[in-house]
């Protein structure tokens, strides 16, 4: 039997039932790896001898009647930006290409301890920079809808690996749409947390104002499964929020009625395509037809979240990013004349294009001279941009919008022209701005490309934009499997 179009709440349950065999899973997972990598490249590494080991001792503790949780012995998948003992952790950079970390991010232990089979690390955008996984020092991830065009990114290689099947799950980092806009162009789901829900412990800072991870998933609940595991309090990341703990799983009702809905008019204007538009709009009304009522709005300021972002993170990603000097670790110069050669020859070999180009933005606006007119502005900005949204939940439960601006573009479209790269992130950065949650769901098609819809929520409000996600996806068929 294939398994690969299930989603993991089905094969957990037939692994209850004893109708399946996580080895089986594995085993699975790992033929269909075969039969569609080479066209994909979604994955960097792949485990699969250990992968199979874990899924043998998960199937003893199934028989042996142990009650385990929802992910035991499920295969998923890992971006190659959050740390794993003693096993490679590249964040595509060729800087970190040998980097082997001694300890597991908290994301990566907690999956572990569930139970769940990390069955290898995937492609993305260099250290998380970029929209389309092209960026990626080693390899371009194809779009299992069509494999000339990008799945999106940075967390391409995890969006392209669940909708392929090749994992039943994953995870991504989304720091400005990373999981949100690649989940959009493969016709899946993506949620990214609200800041501080899930720890960043271990992984690899973009800007780590900004950085949450979240779950890649075929459908809703297995999002809010993958949630359940990851969210809650962690002492090594001092951003963490400590909160009463949430199952999520209750938030999976099907049931909108009374709900307000607002959406924001800066979201419908120039440089959206007028079929997206178009199909969002119609998502709407199916939301009323269920119960639910929604309005337009404004959000005054969001329409400086762009100039804001490309401030705030190259800002971050500068800082972040000086640890890698060739001296503590990482990527070292074969040759070099004293120790500044050392570090400017380190960081010319061992960086790419896009990682370079941040630096440099961010080095600017963050020097004496600039310091007022950008960073220091920019940060005034994020401020009335978080009021926005705080406004806007007081009056209602989620504000919608499209998650992109089009379908998925063909590979190499874009990669001449960063500010047209950048443009393509205008609805989902600022979600990450303001550190508010949202989720992106299949809601249509244009082209025959999948295109998504954006729930947004209040801070730690997940449950509501589950529920609509929900409710959305249960009375649509636009939740289809691309066909490879
Ligand atoms: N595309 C955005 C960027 O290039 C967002 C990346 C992300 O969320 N990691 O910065």
């Amino acid at each position: 039997m294939e398994f690969f179009n299930l989603t993991a709440h089905e094969v957990r349950d037939m692994l209850r039932n004893k109708e399946v065999t996580s080895v089986e899973l594995v085993e699975s997972m790992f033929s269909r790896i075969d039969d569609v990598e080479n066209d994909l490249n979604s994955f960097l590494k792949t485990y699969k001898e250990e992968a199979l080991e874990k899924a043998k001792e998960i199937d003893k503790r199934l028989s042996n009647g142990e009650e385990l949780g929802d992910l035991a012995g499920i295969p998923i998948a890992v971006k190659d930006n959050m740390c794993t003992t003693g096993k490679n952790t590249t964040c595509a950079s060729k800087m970190l290409e040998n980097f082997k970390p001694p300890y597991n991010a908290t994301v990566v232990e907690k999956l572990e301890n569930e139970g769940a089979i990390i069955i290898g690390k995937t492609n993305m955008d260099e250290f998380a920079m970029g929209s389309s996984t092209e960026n990626s020092a080693f390899q371009i991830t194809k779009n299992p809808w069509d494999l000339d065009r990008v799945p999106g990114g940075s967390s391409g290689g995890s969006a392209a690996a669940v909708t392929a099947g090749e994992a039943f799950l994953a995870l991504g980092s989304d720091t400005g749409g990373s999981i949100r806009q690649p989940a959009s162009l493969c016709g899946i789901v993506g949620l990214k947390p609200t800041y501080g829900l899930v720890s960043r412990y271990g992984l690899i800072a973009f800007a780590s104002s900004l950085d949450q991870i979240g779950p890649l998933s075929k459908d809703v609940e297995d999002s809010a499964i993958m949630l359940n595991a990851i969210a809650g309090h962690d002492r090594r990341d001092s951003t963490s929020a400590n909160k009463e703990k949430i199952d999520y799983k209750k938030s999976l009702i099907n049931d909108v009625k009374g709900m307000k809905i607002g959406v924001p008019k800066e979201y419908f204007g120039e440089g959206i395509n007028d079929e997206v538009k178009e199909l969002i709009y119609k998502a709407l009304d199916k939301l009323v037809e269920l119960g639910a009522e929604y309005e337009m709005i404004s959000l005054p300021h969001v329409e400086y979240s762009l100039p804001t972002y490309y401030i705030i993170a190259p800002a971050e990603a500068s800082s972040n990013l000086a640890r890698f000097d060739g001296i503590r670790y990482g990527y070292r110069t074969a040759q070099f004349d004293g120790v500044d050669d050392l570090y400017t020859r380190t960081r010319t070999e061992g960086f790419g294009e896009e990682v370079k180009r941040r630096i440099m933005i961010g080095t600017h606006s963050l020097a004496s001279g600039y310091y007022d007119a950008y960073y220091n502005k920019a940060m005034k900005v994020r401020t009335l941009i978080k009021n926005d949204f705080d406004k806007a939940f007081e009056k209602y439960d989620c504000i919608i919008t499209p998650t992109v601006t089009d379908k998925a573009f063909k590979i190499g479209e874009k990669t001449d022209d960063p500010l047209a790269m950048y443009m393509g992130d205008v609805c989902t950065v600022p979600v990450n701005i303001a550190g508010v949650p949202a989720i992106s769901i299949p809601a249509g098609f244009v082209d025959s490309m999948p295109i998504g819809m954006q729930i947004i929520g209040n801070h730690f409000d997940e449950e509501t934009i589950l529920r609509v996600a929900y409710t959305f996806e249960k009375n649509t068929d636009f939740n289809r499997r691309a066909k490879l």
